[in-house]
């Protein structure tokens, strides 16, 4: 299907005039409507315009604090009349959305647990035809990129256009500081996919701790994301899910005040000239590179020809593993990092095979 024509979150009606980063900020759950309540007043002073809080909880493990359920969206109401945030809430479910639209919710997010599975999204988004409610989609838990689209595409085939993705972090096998690791080129894949999407990041279900907040948002930021769900809680310790995570108000402001938004250009004459000669240094590398890839690939068509003629197997193992060490030690020597170039050099090894078959 085509992928054209995502509302520019300016025109979702539910951010501040001049509010950058875009923030959803609030409790992880509804615990209570007090918690509600003062979660809510807290951010608004602290000048956030759109207010978070789960109140159906996709837990791993049973046996956690599952949500507060349907009574949690009264107390939504109650903090959009007595601060005039806007609200929203995650989904996973027609009944959830349809006692959402009810509610008069403005704003849903479909969780990471819910992209991943078709049959859910899809009972979701027909659950929303016909309403034109902004939604915002986390990502999969696994780096799965197709899937993530996939459930955007649901949602843009249901007539949703206020549609945003989420970069919350995925499950990885290897161990990083993180809960979820970030992937940060799951953004610029899906940005590249979905032009114009607006992306957003979760810090706090990336982090898992406090700690790794600041630093998590700035990234985000200085890579483009237009904005940041970040959860916040009047009393941390307290909270009945994802407690090492969440902000107190206090922590959040401090936050808020220290990120820096970068903007897509500057009409500063140094600043353009100097973007352009270095900009066509970069054109000018790119067509070395790319006329050298060619003259590398033509002699290892040659290689494969003499290969054949004299009945030698294709892959050379020994001889392959002895050129990526030479290479390791050149990149070490000159100041590359030993990954990059082991990546680039697998893949180009990989053509190389290819074509000699
Ligand atoms: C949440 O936002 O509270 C949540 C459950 O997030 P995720 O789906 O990213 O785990
Ligand atoms: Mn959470």
């Amino acid at each position: 299907m085509g992928v054209a024509g995502f509302v520019p979150v300016t025109d979702w009606g539910l951010f501040p005039e001049g509010d950058r980063p875009f923030v959803v900020a609030g409790p992880c759950s509804a615990e209570s409507r007090q918690q509600v309540l003062e979660a809510a007043s807290a951010l608004r002073d602290a000048g956030v315009g759109v207010f978070r809080a789960g109140i159906w909880k996709p837990r791993t493990h049973p046996g956690g604090f599952e949500g507060v359920g349907h009574d949690g969206l009264a107390w939504l109401a109650d903090a959009h009349r007595q601060t005039g945030m806007k609200i929203c809430t995650e989904v996973g479910s027609a009944d959830h959305v349809r006692a959402c639209l009810d509610a008069g919710v403005d704003m849903l997010w479909i969780g990471a647990r819910t992209t991943a599975n078709p049959f859910q999204v899809q009972e979701i988004c027909d659950a929303l035809r016909g309403s034109n409610l902004p939604v915002l989609v986390k990502n999969p838990v696994s780096p799965d990129l197709d899937l993530w689209i996939g459930a955007v595409e649901r949602l843009m085939d249901a007539g949703i256009g206020k549609i945003g993705v989420v970069l919350r972090g995925f499950t990885t096998l290897d161990k990083t500081p993180y809960r979820n690791a970030p992937v940060w080129e799951m953004s610029t894949r899906i940005r590249t996919r979905l032009k114009d999407v607006p992306l957003f990041v979760d810090p706090s279900h990336m982090a898992g701790a406090v700690t790794y907040i600041k630093e998590l948002s700035q990234r985000a930021l200085d890579l483009g994301a237009c904005g940041l769900m970040i959860e916040v809680h009047p009393n941390p310790e307290k909270a009945l899910s994802d407690a090492r995570q969440q902000l107190s108000p206090s922590q959040f402001a401090a936050l808020k005040a220290s990120l820096r938004v970068r903007t897509n250009t500057s009409s500063d004459g140094e600043y353009l000239r100097s973007m352009e000669e270095l900009r066509s240094s970069i054109d000018d590398i790119d067509s070395r590179l790319l006329s050298l890839l060619e003259e590398r690939m033509r002699v290892s068509r040659s290689i494969g020809a003499l290969k054949k003629e004299h009945g030698i197997s294709i892959l050379q193992t020994g001889r392959w593993e002895s050129v990526m060490e030479a290479l390791r030690k050149d990149a070490e020597s000159i100041g590359l990092d030993k990954k990059m170039v082991e990546e680039i050099f697998s893949v180009i090894h990989d053509y190389s095979v290819k074509a000699q078959e």
